[in-house]
């Protein structure tokens, strides 16, 4: 997917509307139009990453802003303590509908246990 196609470049640009609830100097959050539980932000980084095997072609971009930024969202919605989890989906078995790197943090609710 090029980034002209991207609907996260398009919020990232203002091209789409999106509230921005955070934003750092890599990273934008806003919340996901069809969340699954009563928090679910999506943490984005500015730059149009389509997966996480290019990571090495972005030798500048900090994943520990995205992670920072995510421990912040956390705390101000209020899971930091009752727990959150943070998702990254990849590709087609995963469900991945974006094909721009994104961080998703659910919580809220008690969470299915995974595996
Ligand atoms: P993925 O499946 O790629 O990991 O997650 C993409 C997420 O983006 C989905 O949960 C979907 O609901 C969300 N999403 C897709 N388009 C938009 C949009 O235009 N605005 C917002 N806020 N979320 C979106
Ligand atoms: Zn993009």
């Amino acid at each position: 997917m090029r980034c002209s196609d991207c609907v996260f470049c398009k919020i990232s640009s203002g091209k789409i509307i999106s509230e921005f609830i955070h934003e750092s100097k890599t990273c934008f959050a806003i919340r996901d139009i069809n969340p699954i539980a009563s928090t679910h932000v999506l943490i984005i980084p500015r730059i149009h990453i389509p997966h996480l095997e290019f990571i090495n072609h972005y030798p500048n971009f900090d994943f520990n802003d995205m992670y920072s930024v995510a421990v912040e969202i956390a705390r101000r919605e209020n899971v930091i303590n009752s727990g959150y989890r943070l998702v990254i989906n990849q590709k087609e078995d995963s469900g991945q509908e974006v094909e721009h790197l994104h961080l998703h943090l659910i919580g809220g609710n008690k969470l299915k246990v995974m595996g």
